[in-house]
């Protein structure tokens, strides 16, 4: 993985929604899940989970979108509701972007993929671990070390 240099820059579908990320990510991951099918329009939805500290809405005021539960906070852009990242309640250490929203997407690999049990026959992700649903939290941290590793 090479990254480009910090801070990769991105924007929305419009470009009224600009994002910057000033560190690397601390994990990638390709979701099959049917919540994600129907957020992204398609097969699955792709993550980069971000220090929270390293990530900012630099221009724009993401608005809440998606199932506006509890558990998570869809943010989208207000103008083109282009769905940027997410939040996870009561997880302030990370943030999920959706890195097809960054400038330069080249360095972006799956490192896992997680929902097979929803994966469409066709939607192959190269990704080195894959699970039937999300990983355990036991499982988690060890995939954030692994994914250190690589560098
Ligand atoms: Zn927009
Ligand atoms: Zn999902």
């Amino acid at each position: 993985m090479t990254l480009p240099p910090f801070p990769m820059t991105g924007s929305c579908r419009c470009g009224a929604t600009e994002i910057e990320a000033a560190m690397p990510p601390l994990l990638t991951a390709a979701c099959h899940c049917r919540g994600c099918q129907k957020m992204s329009a398609s097969a699955f939805s792709l993550t980069a989970m971000f220090p929270s500290e390293a990530f900012r809405v630099v221009q724009g005021t993401p608005v809440a979108g998606g199932a506006k539960g509890e558990d998570l906070a869809h943010y989208c852009c207000p103008e083109c509701l282009t769905w940027m990242f997410t939040r996870i309640s009561g997880v302030e250490a990370f943030v999920n972007v959706r890195p097809t929203m960054f400038a330069d997407t080249s360095w972006f690999t799956p490192f896992i993929e997680t929902w097979t049990a929803a994966k469409h026959p066709f939607a192959f992700v190269d990704a080195e671990h894959s699970f039937e649903h999300f990983p355990s939290m036991e499982e988690f941290g060890g995939l954030l070390e692994a994914y250190a590793a690589k560098g």
